[in-house]
């Protein structure tokens, strides 16, 4: 299994883009329970299920 680019956070309802998280991230908090990932591993899929993009690490 290759590695994840997308962990959502479902206590926040925030998806995070692993290959450019920042500090602010804060995704070493997360706790593994509200730790959600996405098939397929994708924004839009992210999006579709109703996460809100974190502003630090995914741009428009
Ligand atoms: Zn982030």
């Amino acid at each position: 299994m290759s590695m994840p680019g997308y962990l959502g956070d479902k206590s926040e309802n925030i998806v995070h883009h692993l290959g450019t998280m920042t500090q602010e991230c804060n995704i070493y908090q997360i706790k593994k329970g509200d730790k959600a990932y996405f098939i397929p591993d994708t924004i839009q899929q992210a999006l579709e299920e109703k996460y809100t993009q974190c502003k630090f690490c995914i741009k428009n």
